[in-house]
């Protein structure tokens, strides 16, 4: 069956992989030059790379995992030790670790967070074992009717101190999902505390060891074209064109880059767009469906992405810090983590700027001072007397509309990857599927798309019986 998709981001190329896998022919419609969405990246005219974003992958993230196993590329993780590096903010300069003992879960969990004495008193690490409780005992259930609670009125309702949100936790959330602790819903930091807690390798960072373009989206392209697919660059989905009986008539494409417009037709249509494309794109007669009128409540959360290349190292840390400071989320010398980008004398900080809803708007130099002005609190050695480190230069990337914003009460309206018309079906990040706005959720709900269209396969062509009523 041939299956048109839009969006060449990890959930439409996870879609095609695994389609083509269930014997399919998957064609890929992507609007820009550049496979990955949000994981893409581009050369500047020295030859340096720069990415949307920051990007880690997690022990947790099995299909993600699996999937480079398929690909026979798993050697382009490049895994660090097993711990969470935090600066310290009464100490500039220094780092407090949680380190996790190769011992089976939830011990080393428990182990790494008795062991930090820096960061939490005994009091506060006690207070908050004992609110993790029904979500160890009770699992999913518990934490998805905690959606009703931001983190912060979560903290508060299990009697936990203020201070474990400034010590851990307005850090973690901002990494999680570019917000602070008193807006992201506590189901998303119960989720990822859940995967750390009950896989001993959960919390196990990787870096992949280059840009992902080439090193992940590239192989996976290959992959697809190999078993008779396709993927087309510069050709953006423009319309869903509907027949009589309001299913898929047809996708129109295109029309840029001196390429005339495409009428595409298939057995079955993909959406792997973010939401916010997404929603603009949907057809009237599908506007009054509860299934797609619930994604008005889900919409993407600005994050800024910078890249600072330094006339010397500033630290020999080969791992993601967390900075605790105001203005940024996570940082790494991705000169230490990253094979490709790797520098022995020169330092290349990637750093995540968020939340970032008043500065999104606002010049990049600003951006890049506003950030140096932090980095003088992380490295003070570099950053005062005679001989101070020189920033060579600097790329920002800005992205206005990311992954879905996790505010209370988002969980309810994620769409599931089979949408009530027969013939379309949803993937991306924003999809329901057990993982966060994350690449590992995005290969997820590619994979679950992919299952849902073959499943569908024999009712494809029928009448939209959901669109009957409307
Ligand atoms: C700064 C930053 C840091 C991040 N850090 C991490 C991290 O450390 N770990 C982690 O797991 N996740 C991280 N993420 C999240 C992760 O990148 C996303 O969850 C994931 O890549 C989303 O994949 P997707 O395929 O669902 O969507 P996208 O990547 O957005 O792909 C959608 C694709 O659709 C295309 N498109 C849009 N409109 C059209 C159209 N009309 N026609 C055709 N194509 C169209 C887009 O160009 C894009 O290629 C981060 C994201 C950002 C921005």
């Amino acid at each position: 069956m041939r299956v048109a998709i839009a969006g060449a981001g990890l959930a439409g190329l996870s879609c095609a992989k695994y389609l083509c896998d269930a014997g399919h022919t998957p064609v890929i419609y992507e609007a820009r030059d550049v496979l990955g969405g949000k994981v893409a990246a581009w050369q500047d005219a020295d030859g340096d790379w720069y990415e949307t974003g920051l990007h880690i992958f997690f022990g947790a993230y099995r299909n993600m995992r699996q999937l480079f196993a398929e690909l026979a590329i798993e050697d382009r993780l490049q895994w660090k030790s097993h711990s969470m590096i935090f600066n310290q903010k009464e100490k500039p300069g220094t780092y407090s670790r949680f380190d996790f003992p190769d011992i089976p879960a939830p011990f080393n969990g428990v182990a790494a967070i008795l062991g930090n004495n820096d960061m939490l008193t005994w009091p506060e690490k006690i207070a908050f074992g004992l609110g993790l409780v029904p979500a160890m005992l009770r699992g999913q259930d518990y934490v998805e009717e905690c959606d009703k609670y931001s983190w912060t009125e979560w903290l508060r309702l299990h009697n936990i101190p203020e201070r474990v949100n400034d010590e851990v936790f307005i850090a973690m959330a901002k990494a999680l999902n570019f917000i602070d602790p008193d807006e992201i819903s506590s189901t998303v930091v119960l989720t990822a505390l859940n995967r750390f807690l009950q896989e001993a390798d959960g919390s196990r960072m990787a870096f992949l060891d280059g840009n992902p373009p080439q090193r992940l989206c590239e192989p996976i392209v290959e992959y697809v074209r190999e078993r008779g697919g396709e993927v087309h660059l510069q050709a953006p989905l423009r319309e869903i064109r509907l027949d009589g009986s309001g299913a898929v008539a047809g996708f129109r494409i295109g029309g840029i880059a001196g390429k005339e417009p495409l009428e595409v037709e298939a057995e079955a249509y993909v959406s792997a767009l973010p939401v916010d494309p997404l929603k603009l794109l949907l057809p009237e007669a599908w506007k009054s469906l509860p299934y797609f009128s619930k994604l008005e409540g889900l919409k993407g959360v600005p994050v800024i992405n910078i890249h600072l290349w330094f006339d010397r190292k500033l630290t020999a840390i080969d791992h993601l810090l967390f900075s605790r400071s105001d203005l940024l989320s996570v940082y790494a010398d991705m000169s230490n983590t990253c094979r490709e980008y790797a520098d022995p004398d020169r330092s290349m900080l990637e750093l995540v700027f968020a939340p970032a809803k008043d500065w999104i708007g606002r010049p990049d130099d600003e951006i890049v001072a506003a950030t140096m002005e932090e980095l003088k609190r992380l490295f003070p050695m570099h950053f005062t007397g005679e001989d101070q480190a020189r920033l060579r230069k600097s790329v920002v990337v800005k992205t206005p509309l990311s992954v879905y914003k996790t505010v209370p009460g988002c969980q309810q309206l994620r769409p599931e990857q089979q949408s009530p018309i027969p013939n379309f079906f949803l993937a991306g990040d924003f999809t329901m599927q057990r993982y966060l706005a994350s690449m590992e959720g995005a290969v997820l709900s590619g994979k679950l798309c992919a299952a849902a269209v073959d499943r569908a396969r024999s009712g494809a062509t029928g009448p939209s019986a959901a669109l009957a009523a409307v």
